[in-house]
């Protein structure tokens, strides 16, 4: 038996968003990046938006695995905020190689296209916060791969806040790194899980995740201090059921967009939930 393999979560901070939201700033979701490790080697899940957020996550890489190969980056799903920082990882790593299902590397394609990645993520973040061009993942071709000699699995679970997301299994520390099928007290997005088959199979999600009986999973966007329990699992089921329900009794977006801050003062970024409300009721 190889030895155990270990792992550290690094949470990114919280990007000023440029546009204002009911005449108020915010900032982005915290995302976490997530350095699984052994001996010699190490896979690095996910990364943040901006350069600078990814060259003080490469600084702490650096300190938290001192002299340890960082093989591989995986990247969980196609959202731009969980992988634009591939090009400044691989300055410091030539060998380093991104991977992502092929599902995920269809959707990154979607993500660099002019109305959404100008439309929209340098709306939000203009400037040369985001490294550009953005670097893709290769395609995996089979749904694991190894670190020292442990394997890592790759699970798809369909649409959970967006279409062909993955989650990454470690069976030997029973880990799962969740991307965004889980998240840790942070408001969810439901900009794109806007009907109820979408948001049932996010629900299925859960259940698929559940089944493999992971003992830590760690959220794709999180409170830094959150304890990486299945809590979050429950937590994050529950949110989707309140809002299901908020739907139905809200008249529109606005309503439901204070129901689920009513329900949920203390998650971080309301701006998350608006989108959900506004994709809610289209018409509005
Ligand atoms: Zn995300």
């Amino acid at each position: 038996m190889p030895p155990l393999l270990q792992a550290d979560v690094y949470i990114s901070s919280r990007l000023p968003i440029a546009v204002q939201r009911d005449g108020e700033s915010s900032s982005f979701s915290p995302i976490s990046c997530t350095l699984i490790h052994g001996e010699y080697e190490a896979v690095l899940v996910d990364t943040p938006i901006s350069t600078s957020q990814t060259e003080d996550l490469v600084s702490w890489i650096k300190e938290t695995a001192p002299g340890k190969v960082l093989r591989y980056i995986y990247i969980t799903h196609g959202h731009g905020d969980h992988w634009f920082g591939i090009s400044v990882l691989r300055k410091h790593w030539p060998n380093l190689r991104a991977i992502a299902t092929r599902g995920t590397v269809e959707h990154m394609k979607e993500q660099v296209k002019p109305e959404i990645f100008e439309g929209i993520w340098l709306t939000l973040f203009p400037g040369n916060q985001i490294p550009q061009p953005p670097e893709l993942a290769e395609t995996l071709e089979a749904p694991i791969f190894e670190i020292d000699g442990n394997a890592l699995h790759v699970i798809e679970v369909g649409h959970t806040d967006t279409y062909n997301t993955t989650v990454l299994h470690v069976p030997s520390i029973r880990l799962i790194v969740a991307g965004d099928a889980v998240y840790g007290d942070v408001h969810q997005y439901f900009g794109e899980a806007n009907t109820t088959e979408k948001r049932k199979e996010w629900l299925r999600a859960l259940d698929t995740i559940e089944a493999l009986e992971p003992h830590a999973i760690i959220a794709g966007h999180k409170r830094a201090g959150t304890v990486d329990g299945l809590f979050n699992l429950h937590k994050t089921r529950e949110y989707i059921l309140a809002f299901e329900e908020a739907v139905k009794t809200s008249s529109d977006w606005k309503e439901l967009y204070q129901e689920m801050q009513r329900l949920y003062p203390g998650r971080i970024n309301p701006h998350a939930i608006l989108r959900g409300a506004l994709a809610a009721f289209p018409d509005s």
